[in-house]
């Protein structure tokens, strides 16, 4: 059974050897050097970063946060759908930072949950069919759905 993870660069230390590891981060933490899969950046054509940040003054800033996030990666649908079926049959990684990061942190402290880019890949592969897994930490993953 081959399976897509979402998880956190300090968790995938402890993977099977059988997993290919890919950042889905800006940044990765010191020591890591991961392919960076760039469809799933949360850069955008400007060079705006869509983080939960930009959207506080919405009426209902995670939900455009989400939506915009899955708006930009709709532009890449393509590109998105063509390396899902690239990697049928692997174990692969999909690493970020949280819920390891000093945001992550505060957020869990505050509210018990931590938002994070991850979900809205889950999100949009799901659209596209594919069922991604989450890691322990995710559990605590806000939804977003
Ligand atoms: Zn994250």
């Amino acid at each position: 059974m081959s399976e897509i993870l979402l998880t956190s660069f300090k968790r995938s230390l402890k993977l099977p050897i059988s997993f290919s590891k890919y950042s889905v981060a800006v940044y990765q933490p010191k020591g890591f050097n991961y392919p960076k899969l760039r469809i799933f950046e949360i850069v955008d054509h400007t060079g705006r970063w869509i983080r939960p940040s930009n959207f506080v003054k919405d009426s209902d800033p995670l939900i455009s946060y989400r939506d915009t996030l899955y708006n930009l990666y709709s532009t890449r649908k393509n590109s998105i759908e063509n390396w899902f079926n690239s990697i049928i049959g692997q174990d692969v990684a999909l690493c970020c930072w949280c819920p390891y990061d000093r945001a992550a942190q505060r957020q869990l402290k505050e509210h018990g949950s931590f938002v994070c880019h991850t979900e809205v890949i889950r999100y949009f592969a799901k659209y596209l069919g594919f069922n991604l897994d989450i890691d322990f930490d995710r559990q605590k993953m806000k939804v977003l759905i």
